[in-house]
């Protein structure tokens, strides 16, 4: 069996979720790395990880679909062993438009990926972590978003109000699990430097808005892994149910 922490971290092959595995490798864990399409720069993680003598596997998997998360998590069962620390981190956002434009179709994409995904990520984490279920205990941190609290208006209402389910789950499971060895917190990144901008359509809008940052810049990937390290280690043992902003003071 495994003698090293095992850490899922989902969206793990770029931006957030790719610092966020590294780190967590250079603290000693076994990572897996989910991803859903781009293999390429999954493998190239693993590869980096790999070479400075972690341990660290990549695993497809849309979590969005509940067959592709219990395959997810049943094969870092064989390949890594039990589950220390899940990192729900995987998201998506959609061109920017109003509310008024916006499809069913769109609207159910957003929740799907943004909320559903990190319910069933926790469900299959729960049942392994908690010691209700003979589990060892282990901490579960979510990325959510200040637009939870923005609401994001004309840019993505509807990718706001999935973070904004995400700040509520983390709430309602900090609690649910609290007396069953589980931590359950969540960061809440402002603008960072990664891909998903140009996803909104707008791959420059950090430079747009980065005179209404507090610290008038945006933010790096590596230091919202930081946050979620601490989150996740003994440093932050009495945390739970709680909420780390990381948004230059916006
Ligand atoms: P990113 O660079 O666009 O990376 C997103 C990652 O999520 C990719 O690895 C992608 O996989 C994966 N992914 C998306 N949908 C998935 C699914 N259904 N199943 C599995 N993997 C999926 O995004 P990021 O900026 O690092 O964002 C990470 C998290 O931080 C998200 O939850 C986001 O909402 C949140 N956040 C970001 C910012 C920001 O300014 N960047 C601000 C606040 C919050 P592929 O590589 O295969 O496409």
């Amino acid at each position: 069996m495994n003698s090293r922490k095992v850490a899922i971290i989902t969206g793990g092959g770029r931006g957030i979720g790719a610092e966020t595995a590294k780190l967590f490798s250079r603290q000693g864990y076994a990572v897996c790395i989910n991803y859903k399409s781009n293999a390429e720069a999954a493998a190239s993680v693993v590869e980096e990880i790999v070479a400075l003598g972690g341990q660290c596997i990549a695993v497809q998997a849309d979590v969005s679909q509940e067959a592709d998360v219990m395959r997810l998590f049943e094969t870092v069962d064989k390949q890594l062993g039990s589950i220390t620390v899940l990192v729900n981190n995987a998201g998506i956002l959609k061109k920017q438009m109003r509310l008024d434009e916006m499809s069913a179709a769109r609207i159910n994409t957003i929740l799907s990926n943004n909320v559903t995904s990190y319910f069933l990520c926790c469900r299959e984490a729960v049942k392994r972590m908690s010691t209700r279920h003979g589990g060892q205990g282990g901490v579960i941190v979510n990325v959510s978003s200040t637009a939870s609290r923005s609401g994001s208006p004309n840019e993505y209402i509807d990718y706001a109000a999935s973070k904004g389910a995400i700040d509520t789950m983390t709430k309602g499971l900090s609690l649910e699990v609290a007396a069953e060895g589980i931590r359950v917190n969540c960061v809440r990144p402002g603008l960072i430097h990664t891909d998903m901008h140009a996803d909104g359509g707008e791959p420059e809008r950090i430079e747009r808005l980065r005179s209404r940052i507090p610290l008038q810049r945006g933010g790096l990937p590596e230091e919202v892994a930081e946050a979620i390290y601490w989150l996740a280690s003994d440093k932050s043992s009495f945390s739970t149910g709680n909420f780390l902003d990381l948004a230059g003071g916006l």
